[in-house]
């Protein structure tokens, strides 16, 4: 089968053709349709410090898709050839104390799709029947190719109640201006959204930001101003991974206010801790998706109105990956999809 492999050690991937997985009897083989790539992919190909701690080449790398079921393990009941699928890119032990609670996110033994094991960027993947998530017909298949993403957001945006309140979430990378699309749908008073790169607010504005706001150039005193706060924003999603966005979401929250962390801070960001004392802020460290309340969640979202299609920019056969990833490196796009079967 064709794969999109990290091959050694440094930047860069390859496609090239790789044994097809066999499944176990617990397993399902699935024919992928569709993949769409995410920022972990970016850090493989640009093999950063995270990177190179991290996987052990060769790999076949990507863990976002939607495919189609050709084959169970004779320990798989439930699931059948033919169905939609997309799934769980985290898998757990099964074992451990969080497990057992339900907190299967929390899992300390959790090993990845495309990063600790042969990922999803490939004609076909063999995930767990326990991972496997069967896709409603009313879903398109390049918005199911995006539930990995759509469930950080998703996981993210419903940790704090948003019905009412006002929102700010810093960064409109696709996770973020999914979060804004999410929060509106929950019933946000307004939902503000930060960066600083102009194509990326625009898709957060298309995704329905009440106001979508370069912090390079504008300020966020007087959107508050203009937006008739007075005390700050109730809610706080940090999506962007920056210590500077941080440092100003934590300006900006109301007393008590609470705040989603999901964006992956560098080791030694730092923040003025007096500020989130004497304010009483809530901090939450967010990882992954819930299983499977999340996916639970994302699909009756999904079908109940919510829209994800503008944050999907750029659609690229799967042999034009190095195009893809180059554009996704530019920081021009959105959800960038790779077309692999049908
Ligand atoms: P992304 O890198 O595409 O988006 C981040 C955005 O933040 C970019 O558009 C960037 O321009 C913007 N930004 C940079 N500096 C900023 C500033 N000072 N103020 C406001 N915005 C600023 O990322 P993504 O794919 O949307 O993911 C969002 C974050 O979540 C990333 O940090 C990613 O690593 C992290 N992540 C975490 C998990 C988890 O389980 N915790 C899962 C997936 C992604
Ligand atoms: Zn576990």
């Amino acid at each position: 089968m064709r794969a999109i492999v990290k091959e050694a050690r440094g930047p860069g991937l390859v496609m090239k053709e790789v044994p097809a997985p066999a499944p176990g009897p617990d397993d399902v083989l699935i024919r992928v349709l569709k993949s769409s790539i995410c920022g972990t992919d970016v850090h493989i190909d640009t093999w950063d410090a995270w990177a190179a701690k991290t996987i052990e080449p060769p790999l076949v790398i990507g863990h976002e898709f939607v495919g189609e079921i050709v084959e169970v393990g004779s320990h798989v009941s439930g699931l059948k050839p033919g169905e939609i699928v997309s799934g769980e890119g985290h898998l757990v032990c099964g074992k451990c104390r969080n497990c057992l609670r339900g907190r299967m996110h929390m899992c300390p033994h959790t090993r990845g799709v495309g990063v600790n094991r042969p990922g999803a960027f490939a004609d076909y993947l063999c995930l767990p029947k326990t991972n496997v998530w069967v896709v409603s017909p009313q879903i398109p298949l390049q918005v199911a190719s995006c539930f990995d993403p759509l469930g950080n957001a998703v996981h993210t945006a419903t940790t704090f109640d948003v019905l009412g309140e006002d929102v700010l979430i810093t960064g409109a990378g696709p996770i973020g201006c999914m979060s804004a699309a999410i929060c509106r749908h929950a019933g946000a008073r307004s939902v503000v959204v930060t960066d600083v790169n102009p194509c990326r607010l625009e898709l957060a504005r298309k995704m329905g930001a009440t106001v979508a706001l370069d912090v390079s150039k504008e300020s966020l005193l007087e959107t508050e101003t203009f937006l008739g706060m007075k005390e700050g924003f109730d809610v706080g999603l940090e999506m962007s991974g920056s210590p500077r966005a941080l440092s100003q979401m934590i300006d900006v929250m109301f007393a008590g206010g609470r705040i989603a962390l999901l964006g992956i801070l560098p080791p030694d960001a730092s923040v003025d801790w007096t500020r989130i004392i004497f304010k009483g802020l809530t901090l939450k460290g967010i990882y992954g998706r819930k299983m499977y309340e999340t996916w639970y969640k994302m699909s009756v979202l999904l079908k109940s109105g919510l829209s994800i299609d503008p944050i999907i920019t750029h659609t690229f056969p799967a042999e034009s990956f190095r195009e893809a990833f180059d554009l996704m490196e530019s920081g021009q796009s959105g959800k960038i999809i790779l077309e692999w079967n049908g």
